[in-house]
């Protein structure tokens, strides 16, 4: 008897990006400034706010962050 595919109880809400470590990141990168996938400077016109609410520890606080990218990113959700 075949068994059908096992089901998969992971599932990501399709608003939710994978962001890079902000460990990783430069400090314009955090702040951003910069595109967190990429690095591109970010102007107001090609800035896009990573949806959902992310956070960071830092010295054993969390610690909220905006972490935004380019419009079209080449490195970003969907690439
Ligand atoms: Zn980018």
């Amino acid at each position: 008897m075949i068994t059908g595919r096992t089901q998969n109880a992971t599932t990501a809400p399709p608003e939710r990006e994978a962001l890079p470590s902000i460990v990783t990141l430069t400090q314009r990168q955090q702040r951003g400034m910069d595109c967190v996938h990429c690095g591109i400077v970010l102007t107001a016109a090609t800035a896009f706010d990573i949806p959902g609410e992310h956070y960071y520890r830092r010295a054993d606080l969390r610690t909220r962050w905006y972490p935004r990218r380019c419009r079209n990113c080449p490195k970003g959700a969907g690439a």
